[in-house]
């Protein structure tokens, strides 16, 4: 471990200007082992001074850091991937005990982050132009992709380490450098990231990493050499900074919160469907924003679905998430639980049926974690809160309509447009789908359709704020100014 012994209660830091950087606010918040209920760490909350050293740091590094070729970047991201690598157990560890997901999980994510660095070591050729020779008599015309300055981003809890890689792994293979304001309650993974990266060479000042809330937010978003920020956040966060980033002049990308369906039709593969349900819905206590939180039953098909997926939830196994063979881990804290434990209610007054009561599981030994077991329910209508609203917990809704249009229009209708399944045998069906559907990524017999790390990610409607998805060429665009240049040399022999 790299701050403090596990059972010890770690004091965190900073990292700002290639080193770590004691807090010197005062403020600390308590960060949780959420399996087990208590404090594990205690985290630094910045002050405004604090956010000026970190953009003075990464305004400092900028020329130099801007100078470098995207050889030279690419050859430390190779760098920065080896050790990666070589720490993904330890990562992933810390990922587990701020966050309490299962540790094949965590290791899963570690992999995802580090395919986003994978990507990055072919940023000279994605930093490649086009020219016109002779775009008019005796002129070339062609452009150029420049970095932006000083990039800022702000992340959710639920993936501490491939959020933050989509943003400063991009933003520094671009040219930039980058301050990250991570999850004040997963804060261990991005002061590990930060060692890595000076470790693997990158000049200190390029990647900064401040703890914090609002506070550290609203001082990035008004200070004038921070020049984008990259945001990931629920939907009235996203929005916040969305709009106060611009009000600044600011470019931004703000993705937000998730209402994720999956829609069986009747023709669809069950076993396929009823396995891709489960995993997707209830692996990490549903705090995935890929998660599945709605199932679109087509036809007749309900029945059985419920049949199906209600005694394998029942079996979900929960416990700490570094034990092996469990299904999934606790919530994030106790007030996420309560605020899960409201939503059922609301949805039994409201009428739905409770087909799989998760409430009042608890695991033995670890009496004091916030372990909630998975709910079902049945009969959901679109007026109700348990359909509208994000829960970002292990329960999904059951609702039932009669043909493939009904679906559409119901997934379309949602304010949230993050990501949508359809589970048929029907390729007309499958196009038709993909076609008319208002979603952000689409998933065709595939839960939780995530971009590989050379494509994009990102939702549409509210669940997205800006012009750019993340990672992929989004990113070299997002965090890059373009530039058009025309030359005429007159003395030239062509
Ligand atoms: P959150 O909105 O509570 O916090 C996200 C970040 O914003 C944190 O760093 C937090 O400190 C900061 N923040 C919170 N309140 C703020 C305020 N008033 N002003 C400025 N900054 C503020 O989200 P969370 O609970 O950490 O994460 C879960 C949410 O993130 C879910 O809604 C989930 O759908 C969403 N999410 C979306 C995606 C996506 O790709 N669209 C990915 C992961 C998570």
């Amino acid at each position: 471990m790299s701050e403090g012994n596990q059972g010890a209660v770690r004091q965190l830091s900073h990292f700002i200007d290639g080193q770590r950087a004691a807090g010197a606010s005062g403020r600390y918040n308590d960060v949780y082992d959420p399996a087990q209920g208590r404090v594990s760490a205690r985290v630094p909350v910045a002050d405004v001074g604090e956010v000026a050293a970190a953009v003075a740091a990464a305004k400092a590094a900028f020329p130099a850091w801007s100078e470098t070729t995207p050889l030279a970047r690419a050859r430390l991201m190779f760098k920065f991937k080896e050790l990666l690598e070589a720490h993904a157990d330890e990562l992933a560890e810390l990922i587990t005990r701020d966050h309490g997901k299962l540790f094949s999980d965590a290791k899963g994510e570690v992999i995802r982050g580090i395919e986003i660095v994978e990507f990055a070591c072919g940023i000279p050729n994605l930093l490649k132009t086009d020219f016109t020779d002779q775009s008019a008599p005796s002129i070339d015309s062609w452009n150029l992709r420049q970095p932006l300055g000083v990039a800022a981003g702000v992340t959710p809890f639920n993936f501490p380490m491939v959020v933050p890689c989509w943003m400063f792994v991009m933003a520094a293979a671009t040219g930039n450098t980058f301050i990250l304001k991570p999850s004040e309650r997963t804060p261990s993974a991005s002061i590990r990231l930060a060692e890595l990266f000076i470790e693997a060479g990158f000049p200190k000042g390029v990647f900064n990493v401040v703890h914090g809330d609002k506070t550290v937010v609203d001082a990035l978003i008004q200070s004038p050499d921070v020049a984008a920020m990259s945001v990931v956040a629920s939907t009235p966060v996203a929005e916040y900074i969305y709009s106060e980033s611009a009000k600044h002049g600011k470019r931004v990308q703000a993705l937000g919160s998730a209402k994720n369906h999956l829609v069986v039709m009747p023709d669809a593969d069950l076993d396929q469907a009823v396995e891709a349900i489960i995993n997707s819905s209830y692996g990490s206590a549903g705090e995935r924003c890929m998660a599945t939180s709605v199932v679109v039953a087509v036809g007749g098909v309900g029945d059985e679905l419920i049949e199906r997926i209600a005694p394998r939830v029942r079996a979900l196994r929960m416990g700490d998430g570094m034990a092996p063979d469990l299904d999934m881990g606790p919530l994030i804290s106790a007030a996420h639980r309560t605020k899960v434990l409201g939503y059922i209610e609301a949805g039994v007054a409201a009428g739905a049926k409770l087909v799989v009561d998760g409430r009042g599981r608890t695991v033995p030994g670890l009496e004091d974690g916030f372990f909630l077991g998975g709910s079902l329910f049945d009969d959901v209508t679109p007026e109700m809160s348990i359909y509208r609203e994000e829960i970002f917990g292990p329960v999904l809704s059951v609702v039932r309509v009669p043909d493939l249009e009904t679906a559409i229009a119901l997934v379309n209708a949602h304010e949230l447009g993050n990501c949508v399944s359809l589970f048929t045998s029907n390729g007309g069906s499958a196009r038709a789908f993909t076609r008319k559907i208002h979603i952000g990524m689409v998933g065709i017999n595939i839960p939780s359709p995530v971009p590989s790390a050379w494509h994009s990610f990102g939702g549409w409607k509210r669940s997205l704020f800006g012009d750019h998805h993340a990672y992929g060429q989004e990113a070299v665009r997002f965090y890059t100014h373009y530039k058009s240049v025309m030359q005429r040399w007159p003395g030239s022999i062509a």
